[in-house]
């Protein structure tokens, strides 16, 4: 790295300010940039799941499902990630790169409003090229970026979990007290359990439990 940051004007920048790849002029090179598009892309996803892993601890929800054993192959919840990888911290992180960025670019504009994670990604992916050019902090984005990708990982698993079956519906469907029996399935990122045949919805902890406690028996 050369210039200063605070340089008015010109920058002579030769390297990618992540991996230190010639990159004749930018703050990054070609397959960072794209690595980085590509996690600003999957970033508010991957912590809408790092959110359902954490729900456990909150309503109690979760905690049934993996006694269950049906979530599928899900790390078990490290008290240590679940104070320091919260949605929030990445929601925080990105939001003051944003600030940062359009401080730059237009240091006449105020700050941006305050914006959910996928928002504030979706504005530095359309900046993106003027970063990759104009932006000298460039790398140290990038860096957080991948810090946080991998961060994420580290709870939701990867790949992430596809949807796993939690049991069978339990819904009465007619006078006769026929009992609907569809499969119930669930993928992270739901707050709430639906039935695809008849409609029923199962939400919170204590639809959950009569969902599980009538599961007929020899279920898996
Ligand atoms: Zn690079
Ligand atoms: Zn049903």
């Amino acid at each position: 790295m050369t210039a200063p940051a605070d340089d008015e004007g010109q920058h002579a920048v030769d390297a990618c300010g992540l991996c230190g790849t010639e990159t004749g002029g930018r703050y990054l090179c070609e397959r960072d940039a794209a690595k980085l598009a590509e996690r600003l892309a999957e970033l508010p996803v991957l912590y809408a799941e790092v959110g359902e892993c954490l729900v456990p601890r909150r309503s109690g929800w979760g905690d049934i499902i993996a006694t269950r054993g049906a979530a599928g192959p899900r790390a078990p919840l490290n008290e240590d990630l679940l104070d320091t990888v919260t949605w929030h911290r990445a929601a925080e992180v990105m939001h003051l790169w944003r600030v940062d960025v359009q401080r730059v670019r237009w240091p006449h504009h105020g700050a941006p409003p305050p914006a959910q994670l996928d928002a504030d990604c979706r504005w530095l992916a359309m900046e993106l090229d003027w970063i990759v050019d104009h932006y000298p902090a460039a790398g140290d984005l990038a860096r957080e970026a991948r810090e946080l990708e991998a961060a994420a990982r580290a709870v939701v698993g990867d790949p992430v979990p596809k949807r796993s079956v939690i049991g069978q519906c339990i819904a009465v469907i007619d006078d006769h007290g026929t009992v609907c029996g569809a499969e119930i399935t669930y993928r992270t990122g739901e707050s709430r359990l639906a039935c695809r045949s008849c409609r029923s919805v199962y939400q919170g902890e204590h639809d959950l439990l009569l969902l599980l406690h009538y599961q007929p028996a020899g279920a898996a």
